[in-house]
Parts: structure tokens; C-alpha cells; sequence
């Protein structure tokens, strides 16, 4: 089992622009001993903007709620839609909206200016607003690769049931004569691999993104790569993770890859560790525990990081504002 090393507690949140009501629980700028870019590498900042109700906004047309055009270079940002719509537009002439359930894998590589604002859609009934932004790093070698999106629906994720190992139900089982298990929750595979299925994004270095959903009482196993860094939000409701009790607005921060950092010879790529998550009551139908697991091998590389940018050495970082300040950005 993958030890615990620090559940954090609940952050403050803050606005970026006027439509999204975040709490940043990852970044690459801390420099906290105990949690760092170290310990999250290859993901350079996670911000969260939990369940949020917005009214309607008649003035959508001239001033959507959102974020205007700014620069992105060095990195992906992957946004997932959980309750309303974004809509973005970029330097390049592509738009589209990120629907509910969705999510864009965004390759800024080289360089992008892009606009996330909320759809027109969604801007005009209001609602419940629930996103994630994630900032994924990419190594040296593809820092100035092509911009590119991938638009991720719902129906393209593999969804995986997860299946109560607890034994809690073996009484069933035994007087079945079955060996069928109860499935106490699902996964969806954004981006990564479940025991050889693969996520519907592609990714430059291996990492996991599952959308995880608990509904009845049972305990299931995941299982990570022994040589990734690994995080886990919990979202919405209470659950015990590695027997420990965990509530909505924490994010747990999992012990150091053993292979990497703690050990002379390097494990095999193929060694897991797991983690237990244990659904204490089955949840109203509609409320089920969410979480977000988020695992990924450490890219292990120097970061020279400001605002939007992300490269290697301040030099880059440098010439990255002399190419936005010359017209010169991306090219
Ligand atoms: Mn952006």
C-alpha cells in the first residue's frame, strides 16, 4: 500500500477572472520543503473551483464571465467540465465549447493565446458551475512541439466499474456459489492506464487522470505505478483512503515514488502500488463520493517557471517574453 505522507486542508478560494471561483491546491511556485514541484512533477498546478451557482448573465454578449486572451507556453492545460460549459477560442482561429462531463487536453507547446470564458449557453440560464484546471508539464523535448486540443467527451472515456474487495459481501457469494463481486463505484479513464485499458487522451509522459465515483459501501483497491507521484482529491462526501478518514475540499498527497527516490536500483516499470478507498454507506443515488486520482511519472527536470510560461532555464524564460513583447510569440 502507497502510505499517506499529508492530507492538506481546505484552501481559500479565489477568482480568476470573473468566472472561475477556484482553490489552487497544487503549485509549482511553493516552495514548502514537504510539498513542492518535487512532489507533484510532472503536474505544475491544479486549481479546483468546486460547486459554484452563477445567475443568469444577461450581459453575456458584451462581458461573458471568464478570462480574455492570455499566452500559454511550455506545458498542457487540461480542463474538465463537471457542472456547466466553457467555451474557448484561440490565437489560431479554433473555438469550441467544453460541454458538461467533458474535458480539453490543451497542448500549449510552443506557444498559444487563447480565451476560456463560460458557454453562451450556460452564461444565459446560470447555474451550478464545477471545473478543474490542470497544468501537466512537458519534458524539454517537447516544450516547442505544435499547439494542439484534444476535446474529450464523456462517451470517449473508458468507464470501469470498480469492484468491492472487502469480502463484506462474501456471505452472498458463498451462498451463490458465484464469484461475482458487487461494483460499489466506477472510474472514468481520462488519461492513463487500468490494468491495460488505455485513457482517451494522449499524454507526452506516462500519467493517470480517473474521474472516480463511489455509490455503495465496500472497499475497492486501485493500483498506481510504484515510480509516480500521486495525489487524490476528494471532491464531494467522506471516505476512509488507506483507512483513514478523508473529507470533501482535502487533497491527499501519497508517500514519495519508492523507485525513484527512496531506492538504489530502480524497480521494474510494472510495479504497483495500491491504494484503498472504503465507501462507509451507500450514498443517496444522486450524491455519490467523488474524487480525482491524478498520478504521473516525475519528468525529473529543472523548471523556470512565470505566470503562463513554464520552460527549463530563466534564459528561456527570458526570450519567451522578449518573442510576447516582439509579436513574436509561438512562431
Ligand atoms: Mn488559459
Amino acid at each position: 500500500m502507497r502510505p499517506i505522507k499529508q492530507i492538506h486542508g481546505d484552501k481559500a478560494p479565489h477568482w480568476v477572472g470573473d468566472g472561475f471561483f477556484v482553490k489552487t491546491l497544487i503549485n509549482h511556485l511553493d516552495d514548502h520543503p514537504d510539498f513542492n514541484y518535487s512532489h507533484t512533477d510532472p503536474f505544475l498546478l491544479f486549481d479546483y473551483g468546486e460547486p459554484t451557482t452563477f445567475s443568469p448573465n444577461p450581459d453575456y454578449q458584451t462581458q461573458p464571465h471568464g478570462v480574455g486572451q492570455h499566452p500559454h507556453k511550455g506545458f498542457e492545460t487540461v480542463t474538465i467540465a463537471y457542472s456547466g460549459e466553457i467555451s474557448h477560442a484561440d490565437s489560431t482561429g479554433g473555438r469550441g465549447d467544453i460541454l458538461e462531463g467533458g474535458v480539453q487536453w490543451m497542448t500549449a507547446g510552443r506557444g498559444i493565446l487563447h480565451e476560456e470564458f463560460h458557454s453562451e449557453a450556460f452564461g444565459q440560464r446560470g447555474g451550478v458551475f464545477s471545473m478543474v484546471q490542470l497544468w501537466v508539464n512537458l519534458p524539454s523535448a517537447n516544450k516547442l512541439t505544435d499547439p494542439k486540443y484534444q476535446s474529450i467527451k464523456r462517451v470517449d472515456m473508458p468507464i470501469i466499474e470498480l469492484m468491492d474487495d472487502s469480502g463484506a459481501g462474501s456471505q452472498d457469494t458463498v451462498a451463490k456459489g458465484a464469484d461475482k463481486q458487487t461494483a460499489i463505484g466506477q472510474v472514468a479513464i481520462i488519461a492513463g492506464d487500468w490494468h491495460g485499458v488505455t485513457g482517451a487522451a494522449t499524454t507526452f509522459t506516462p500519467i493517470n487522470l480517473w474521474d472516480i465515483e463511489l455509490h455503495t459501501m465496500g472497499t475497492t483497491t486501485l493500483q498506481i505505478p510504484s515510480t509516480h507521484n500521486t495525489l487524490l482529491l476528494v471532491q464531494e462526501g467522506t471516505l476512509l483512503v488507506n483507512g483513514v478518514s478523508v473529507s470533501a475540499g482535502r487533497l491527499i498527497q501519497f508517500a514519495a515514488p519508492t523507485s525513484v527516490y527512496n531506492q538504489p536500483m530502480p524497480l521494474s516499470d510494472d510495479a504497483t502500488d495500491t491504494i484503498e478507498l472504503t465507501c462507509l454507506a451507500t450514498t443517496d443515488e444522486n450524491a455519490p463520493i467523488k474524487l480525482l486520482l491524478l498520478s504521473g511519472q516525475p519528468i525529473g527536470e529543472p523548471v523556470a517557471g512565470y505566470g503562463p510560461f513554464v520552460m527549463n532555464t530563466q534564459e528561456e524564460l527570458r526570450q519567451t517574453f522578449r518573442d510576447y513583447q516582439t509579436g513574436n510569440f509561438g512562431k
